[in-house]
Order: C-alpha cells, then sequence, then structure tokens
C-alpha cells in the first residue's frame, strides 16, 4: 500500500511486530544484536544485507523514526542523531572540508552560528553571512570555493522567510549542497526537499516531542549523500538513544493535530494582538500584513506556532512584561504544548551586539510568544493580563 495520507504515515509506519504480537511498538533497550551464524555477521558488516548491528549504527525505535520523518519530508532515507544541534552539525560536516566555504543565513539558530564562526574556521571551512531580507545579494555572495548554502525558513523569531523554490534554482545553478534547517516548520507545514533542498535538518526536540520531554535530531535527504551522513555518523557516534526514539516517533502520531491546532491558535493570537493598543506590531506568517504573507501561502501549509510582537515601550517593557505573565512559561524553548513567552535580546539573542540584534530583527521589546495547545480564549485572557499590567 503506497501513497497514504500524511496522518495515516505517521500511525501507521510501524516497526515488524516482535514474537508477542504487541500493537504499539515496544522500546528495543538493546546496543547490539546478535547475528545467526559467521555467514550473517560477515553479510551485515559487508553491507550486502540489511540488519541492526550496534545501536550506534541502527536500531528498530530509531529505523521506525527516520521512515516516518522521511515519508513526511518526501526524502529517501536518514539519520536520527540524539539533538537538533547534532543534525545541523553532523548534515554540514559530512560533507564539508578544509578549504570548503558555506553561504549562511544570517538568520539561523545562534549555535548553527556558533558553529561556522568559531568550530568550523579549526578546520579551514569559512563562510558568509547572507541577509534573508536581501535575496537580491546572494547570488554575489557565492565564492569559487562555496559547497553549500545553510539556511532556515521563517527564521527565529523575526519569522522572516526565504523564497526555497528560488534557493533551490540558486544552488542548482551553482552546483551546492543546499541545507535547510525546517525545525520550525515542521515536516507537516513545509517540505525543502519538493523546492530542491538536498538535505533537511529538524530539531525534533520542539514540535516533533511537541511536549517538552526529549532533545533529539534527525537528518533526512537522498540515498547518496545520507551514506555520507551515516558514515560520518557511524564513526563520530551521535546516534540517538532508542527511548528518544520511541518518544519522538509516538509523538508524530498526533504531529498534524497538534500543528493544526498551535496553528490555528496563534493565528486568532495574532489577529487580537494585532488590534491591541499595547502592541506596536505583529509578524506571523499567515497575517496578510506579513510582508511575505504570498511567499508563505506557497511555501507553507500554515502559518506555524510562533508570533512574533514588538510590545511598546522597548527593553524594560519586555521584561516586565514576562514579570507579569502567570500562566505562560517563561523558557527558552519552544514547540512544546504549553504556551512559552521568551525575550530574545535579554535572553536567547543577548550575546549578539545590539547592531547584529537590529540586523535579523531583534528589537529590544520583541516578544516570541511559541503558543500552546490550552485554549485559546486563555491564552489571549493570559497575553492581555500581561500586557496590561506591564505598562
Ligand atoms: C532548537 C533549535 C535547534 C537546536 O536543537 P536542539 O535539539 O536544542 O539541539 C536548531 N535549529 C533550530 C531552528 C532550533 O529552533
Amino acid at each position: 500500500m503506497k501513497n497514504k495520507k500524511f496522518e495515516t504515515e505517521a500511525i501507521r509506519t510501524q516497526t515488524p511486530h516482535t514474537q508477542y504480537n504487541e500493537h504499539s511498538t515496544p522500546i528495543f533497550m538493546t546496543s547490539s544484536f546478535v547475528f545467526d551464524d559467521a555467514e550473517h555477521a560477515r553479510a551485515l558488516f559487508a553491507d550486502e544485507i540489511q540488519g541492526n548491528i550496534y545501536t550506534r549504527f541502527s536500531n528498530p525505535n530509531n529505523t521506525e523514526f527516520i521512515e516516518k520523518i522521511c515519508k513526511m519530508e518526501g526524502a529517501e532515507d536518514g539519520f536520527a542523531v540524539a539533538s537538533g544541534m547534532s543534525a545541523v552539525f553532523t548534515s554540514m560536516a559530512s560533507f564539508l572540508k578544509t578549504g570548503d566555504h558555506v553561504l549562511v543565513s544570517k538568520s539561523v539558530f545562534g549555535s548553527t552560528i556558533q558553529i561556522l564562526t568559531n568550530i568550523f574556521p579549526r578546520w579551514g571551512i569559512t563562510h558568509t553571512f547572507a541577509d534573508i531580507s536581501k535575496p537580491e545579494t546572494w547570488e554575489g555572495l557565492i565564492k569559487e570555493n562555496t559547497k553549500m548554502i545553510m539556511v532556515e525558513t521563517p527564521s527565529n523569531p523575526a519569522l522572516d522567510l526565504i523564497d526555497l523554490e528560488w534557493l533551490g534554482k540558486l544552488a542548482q545553478k551553482y552546483n551546492l549542497l543546499l541545507d535547510v534547517d525546517n525545525c520550525f516548520a515542521t515536516p507537516y507545514l513545509q517540505n525543502p526537499i519538493k523546492w530542491g533542498a538536498h538535505v533537511v535538518t529538524h530539531s525534533a526536540t520542539k514540535y516533533i516531542d511537541g511536549q517538552g520531554r526529549a532533545i533529539g535530531g534527525i537528518i533526512v535527504g537522498t540515498k547518496e549523500l545520507i551514506k555520507e551522513v551515516r558514515f560520518f555518523a557511524r564513526h563520530t557516534g551521535p546516534a540517538l538513544s532508542p527511548f528518544n526514539s520511541w518518544i519522538l516517533s509516538k509523538s508524530l502520531e498526533t504531529l498534524a493535530l497538534r500543528m493544526d491546532r498551535h496553528c490555528e491558535n496563534a493565528l486568532k493570537l495574532a489577529q487580537y494582538l494585532e488590534k491591541h493598543s499595547e502592541v506596536e506590531w505583529v509578524k506571523y506568517p499567515f497575517l496578510p500584513s506579513h510582508p511575505q504573507f504570498e511567499l508563505a501561502k506557497k511555501q507553507m501549509k500554515a502559518g506555524g506556532g510562533i508570533v512574533t510582537f514588538l510590545v511598546k515601550g522597548g527593553l524594560e517593557r519586555g521584561r516586565r512584561f514576562l514579570n507579569a505573565t502567570e500562566m505562560a512559561s517563561h523558557s527558552a524553548n519552544l514547540g512544546d504544548s504549553r504556551t512559552i513567552v521568551t525575550h530574545s535580546a535579554s535572553t536567547t539573542h543577548s550575546k549578539l551586539s545590539e547592531e547584529d540584534r537590529q540586523s535579523v530583527g531583534i528589537l529590544p521589546g520583541l516578544i516570541r510568544v511559541s503558543v500552546g495547545l490550552e485554549h485559546i480564549d486563555d491564552i489571549i485572557a493570559e497575553i492581555n493580563q500581561a500586557l496590561l499590567n506591564s505598562k
């Protein structure tokens, strides 16, 4: 049975049951697997047959999790790793060598910036930052030795988008690998491979788990490219624990349902905030006022679960707003069933200079809301009381 719908694959892609006929996949907490005989062991190590040898290489829980994400992203193969950062790092390090150059959006996750600015240069891998709001400048930044383009869309926390179809064509024209961190959108809302991306990564810690329990990551792409990733990961050891794979694969069963509600709640909150007197402006990809609304509708199924807004009164007001929250969690995480508020300038992006923050759209009073799955009336009431009590 082929071509089942997203929701069905998310539920019905399952490791074959064991001799106990269990209905729900158990956790395979085993570090290694036994061979039938000497020939079986030889054939497994020679890659002549498929099978599990050692959990650093593969495990039934990881295989199930990978198969699901591959179906969801339209990818041929994948490898599950211990965190989103491990996914980002492995997706780059598997392909780059001394002398290579990466063209990277300036609006990527903080640790991705750290890898490029403070770790890769040790190995002679260089980069250039590209401005997500000036796509016309990108082609001019490609060099002789550019090997890869690395982006995130929508960006965090400014929610700016990059046209993936345009980027896919640019990568093709210069024969570059296009690596997309699809964490914010999830495979339910956006599939970069469809537009020409070669490798896609996720921090499964966010919406894929969706309930703030587990750290995990995954890299998916073509068979050929994942072969390189698997080689790199098998020998450097970032494998995801089967326990976390089990949690994440279970979570995927409800990804579509959860994302539908996250998006519905986020849109309602964004619409509410647009009319609020204490709010300067609101940004949400599926609000008609978003400068890239048309692009958002083209490449995303819905606007996602994150809303950012600028509270009137700058940095101090931003801090007062956070201190006035009662129900919403004050945390640096996102993509949880619980609504989370973050003041980017004083937390996640506090290590950037004021100038760098401005250049990626992080103004002093910017608040990021990871809109949860509580009732929308309660979410709106909470944000409203925090706005009124922080004046
Ligand atoms: C959180 C995040 C990461 C890092 O993921 P971890 O699972 O925390 O390692 C990478 N990229 C984006 C866009 C993220 O939001």
